[in-house]
Formats: C-alpha cells, structure tokens, sequence
C-alpha cells in the first residue's frame, strides 16, 4: 500500500482497477523487473530494434520508389538513430541501473535526445524532435507488439493511470467504464483538468513519478477531494474510502434539489449560474445541473476531438445543435482558443518554446484569416437560431479587439453578398485573462458588449505561473491579491460601462470564492456543469450584505494565505459542510 499526493482536480471518489498509459495510448507494462529478467529485457529491446530498421528499411525504398529518393531518404535519418550504438548503450545502461522495462528505458532515453534537440537553435535540428518521437513510437510498438489499448471498448470498470493525458484524450474517454484518472503530470486548470471536471469524473493531476509505481491491475483509490491516490490499499483504507464515496454521493443529491431553484441571496439579490462546455452533448447534463445557459463554449474542441480538421459546416452543426438543446437560452461562443496545451507541440511544425506565451487563441486566428473566418461564417449563419453571442479569447491589445472585429465585419459583407440572413446586432465580448486587458478593461468597454474574466490564464499571467505545470502548483493561486485587485477593477468598470461581466474561469466554480465574487458584485458565474448546485447553495445561504463585506475585508488583506483562511471561515460559517 503507498499513498501519494498530487492535486485532486476532479471531485470524488473511486476504487477500481488500473490501467497504464503511455502517449499515444501505448500500455507500458510493469516498470520494475527482477534483476533475473535483466537480460530477457535487453533481448526483448535487441528484437524490437531489429525489427523496427526492417519496417524502416521496407517504407524508405516504399516511399523512395513512389515519390522520389529524395523524400525516402527522410527516413536514413531514423535508421541512423536505430543504429547508433551510443543510443543503443544507453537504453541497455538504463534497463540494468533502473532495473526497468525495455519500453519503459526506450521512453526514458528517446525524450531525453527529443529535449536536447528541442534546445537547439538550428531550426532544422530542433524539428527533428518529431522524428525522435516517432522512432520512439516504432520500437515501443515493436516491444509491445502493436498492443494499443483500446480505451474506446472496455468491457469493465478502469481507472487510467498516465504519464499526461490531452485535453482531446481525455474528453474521448468512455464515461461509462473510465471512472477516474490520475496523472504523473499537469495542474489545477490544465484544460485536461478542466475537461475531467466537465465529465464528472475523479481525477487527481502532478503525482509525480506514479506511471513508475503502478502496474496494469493494480487497485487503485483516486480521491479527487483530497489529492490523493492509494496504491493497493489495505482493507482498512478500502473501508474508509467506500464510507467517504457514500458521505459524497449523499451530498450530491441534497445539492441536486436546488437544481429549479434561483440561485438568490436570502435578501433577494439574483445572479446567473451558467455552465462551461467543450461539446454540445454536455449541455444536457448542465441545464439538469441548473444551469441557466451556456456563459463558455470551448470551440477549439472540434478540432481537439476531430481527426481532420473542421469544416464551416462542422462548426455549424455543432452550434445549430448547442441552440437545439438550449432552447432559447443564452449560447457564448467563444472563437478558436487553440494553441499552448490545446495542440499537441509535436504535432506543431516547430514546436514553440513558451506555447502560452506564443502563437495561440487570437494570434492564431489572426495569423490565419481562413480558419477565422469560416468560424466566423458558421457562428454569423446561426446567429438568429437563438441568443448566440460571440466572445474573442485572449485579447491583450485594443488593436487585436479591433482587428478581431473587422474580420467580423468583413465576414458579415460577405454574407449579406451571398444572400444569407444573419443577425447584425450578435453581442460581441471578449475575455479578458491578459493582465494588460484586465488594467485597460475601462477602455475595452467601450468597445465590447460583456466581459468574461479568464482567471485561469489571468492567474497564470499575473503570476507568471504556468497552469500546467505541476512543480509550481502551489504558486497558481486564484486568492493572490494582486488577481484579486484585478478582477475587482474589471467588474468596476464593466459596471461603470453598462456591460456585464462574467467569470469563466475554474475560480467561478469554487465554493471558496464564492462569497468574494458575489461581494465584488459579480452578476455572471460560468462554471463546469457539476460545480453549480454547490456554488448555489453558498448564494442562497447568505445576504448580499454579507457578500460585500467579505469582499471589503478581503480587498484589504496582502497575502493569499489570509485571504483563503478568512474566506474558508467566513464560508463554513454558513454551510459547515463546505470544502
Ligand atoms: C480561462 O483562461 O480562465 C478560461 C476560461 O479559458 P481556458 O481555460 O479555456 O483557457
Ligand atoms: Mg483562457
């Protein structure tokens, strides 16, 4: 039995089996190998390197022979690394000091060659990182002997166990059969995180080393609460998680009677609890949670989802079937966020450096006008189907919003050519998660007609903190007053302006923050569909009055620890089964 921590990004509980992923779905079995299977090991690697300069071979000449010498010979460069004695020495070095599995010393030592070319400034040389990865691939098929696992057909209950999970992986896991997971690596609002959330499933993210201590077949207890995994637990512990998961489903049905009722404040004051989605199917499930309509819809996840890329008409139904399932109620389309962890690096012609720093959400679909535009087009045509509204992500600069707009305009002169009816008037917001928007927010709101605060790239900007990082977990803190001012003054000068304001981010969700945003007069609440019956109870356990004195006390506090004791108080206060 082992007990490891990591940061439970998913709520609730589960015991089950284990199964371990590698990228690409690959199984890599057992890490640890008894020093009398060492040498069986470093055959095993000696057969499937073999076997892969073969397979190599066969698809150069293939290759060469249809399209010229030239493009096969892309290939020598792969069969170079198959070859290369020093790469070969250190993979066997690696399986004897480790005492590990073949496969698992192929990934060790291929990603340490991948990171020293992704460090070289030589464009060339730093695109041959996605060779690297395919040869990796090659010979763990090889070892593994094609065995992917098929997450899509499962035939009993599982808990995965990956190194990192894609945000589009993720959200491709069978609900019905997946019943957690947890990761060596990520953090709190990794969209991995977020999507887990979204699926209502306990997930638990930055563990560590775990893929190196659990087996296929493990039993597993992933507390997504608590942070916690268990290996192999002890009867005791079993007992105490299955009382815990008992505790927590009772909770969720008192909370699923709030679902008709408004979430309003015992002195009257009403607000609007909406949900977040990737995929129009989740939308069922958020209006039973009492979502009163969809304040974020992550759009980038047809491409995340999709093996092609999508088309306008792609787009079109997914909104004409987000309206359908809404009826009438307010649908946010947020344009294309892709970029940083919603695109794979490797799969990126030259992977980018600081991917969140770099060519995503806005950039992207400004550095490609055509992938803008028909996205555009999609949301344009079904305009007058519903209370569409259209919200650009990660604007930093006036010049980006007014350029984002034109693009509209343009896009809507081209319809009104074509004959095709559209609503001229859409609502166009922005969200504002780049500290240089959030302090010009006054100016921004003369522009745009709603905010949406992004605090999970607000925060990760402010602090410099990268969301996905699971070393500087504990620095990525929504309670840091600096954030805190900053919200403060967008939901000021939205007001000042007469425009809405919402909070997309996880922190809308949190039963922490709570009490602060409705004391800081915040009127929107956008939050994945299972965190509203929790959010609602807090709203309607409390006075506005008491909401804003909170928020007074808390705006004058200059540490993040103060901040959360008092809200953590303040909020058991009311409800003492929070948190
Ligand atoms: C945010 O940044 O808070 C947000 C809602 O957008 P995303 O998580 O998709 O980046
Ligand atoms: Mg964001």
């Amino acid at each position: 039995m082992e007990i490891k921590k990591g940061i439970g990004v998913s709520p609730g509980v589960v015991i089950s089996t284990a199964v371990v992923l590698d990228a690409e779905d690959l199984v890599i079995p057992k890490r640890f190998v008894d020093p009398a299977n060492l040498p069986a090991e470093i055959d095993r690697l000696g057969k499937a390197i073999a076997q892969s300069v073969v397979d190599l071979a066969t698809l150069r000449d293939e290759v060469s022979e249809k399209h010229g010498k030239q493009i096969g010979s892309i290939f020598d460069f792969h069969l170079g690394v198959l070859k290369d004695k020093t790469i070969l020495k250190q993979i066997i070095n690696e399986i004897k000091e480790q005492q590990t599995t073949a496969e698992h010393a192929v990934s060790v030592v291929t990603r340490r060659y991948a990171n020293q070319f992704l460090q070289m400034s030589d464009r060339y040389m730093s695109e041959r990182v996605k060779d690297i990865y395919d040869i990796e691939k090659r010979i763990l098929r090889n070892l593994i002997g094609q065995k992917h696992e098929d997450l899509a057909h499962l035939t009993q209950d599982i808990v995965v166990i990956a190194h990192d999970l894609l945000p589009s992986q993720t959200a491709a896991l069978d609900r019905t059969h997946v019943k957690g997971f947890a990761t060596d690596a990520g953090g709190r609002t990794s969209h991995t995180a977020i999507v887990a959330r979204a699926m209502g499933i306990p997930a638990v993210v930055g563990v560590g080393n775990l893929t190196a201590e659990i087996s296929g077949g493990d039993t597993v207890i992933i507390d997504g609460n608590r942070g916690v995994v268990i290996v192999n637990p002890d009867a005791e512990q079993l007992a105490e998680h299955r009382a815990y998961e008992r505790t927590l489903q009772e909770f969720e049905i008192t909370l699923n009677k709030l679902r008709d009722l408004p979430a309003q404040t015992l002195d009257g004051h009403q607000v609007s609890l909406q949900a977040n989605i990737e995929f129009p199917e989740e939308i069922d499930d958020a209006l039973n949670r009492g979502a009163l309509g969809i304040g974020l819809y992550r759009t980038e996840f047809l491409y995340l989802a999709a093996q092609h890329e999508p088309t306008e008409e792609d787009h079109y139904n997914a909104y004409v079937q987000s309206l359908d399932r809404l009826k009438g109620r307010p649908l946010v389309i947020r344009t294309l966020d892709l970029g940083a962890d919603k695109y794979t690096q490797a799969k990126q012609l030259t992977p980018e450096r600081n991917p969140f720093l770099g060519d995503r959400s806005i950039r992207m679909c400004l550095h490609d006008i055509p992938m803008f535009k028909m996205q555009l087009r999609a949301i344009l045509r079904v305009s007058k189907m519903g209370d569409v509204r259209i919200m650009f992500p990660m604007i930093s600069t006036l010049m980006e919003l007014r350029q984002a707009k034109m693009v509209l305009s343009d896009v809507m002169e081209e319809l009104e050519d074509e004959g095709v009816d559209f609503r001229r008037d859409l609502p166009i917001g922005m969200m504002i998660e780049v500290p240089s928007a959030a302090i010009m927010a006054n100016h921004f709101a003369k522009e745009v007609n709603f905010f949406s605060i992004g605090t999970n790239d607000l925060i990760q900007y402010t602090l410099a903190v990268d969301r996905t990082n699971e070393k500087v977990a504990g620095l990525f803190c929504p309670a840091h007053p600096a954030v805190l001012q900053l919200i403060r003054d967008v939901i000021r000068n939205g007001s000042r302006n007469n425009i809405s304001v919402s909070v997309c981010g996880e922190m809308a969700g949190e039963p922490l923050y709570t009490l602060l945003l409705l004391g800081l007069g915040l009127n929107i609440f956008s939050m994945n569909g299972p965190d509203i019956p929790e959010v609602k109870k807090i709203i309607r356990s409390t006075t506005m009055e008491h909401a804003r004195q909170v928020a007074r006390k808390v705006m004058s506090f200059d540490s993040e620890r103060q901040v959360m004791h008092f809200l953590r108080e303040e909020t058991r206060r009311i409800i003492p089964e929070a948190f």
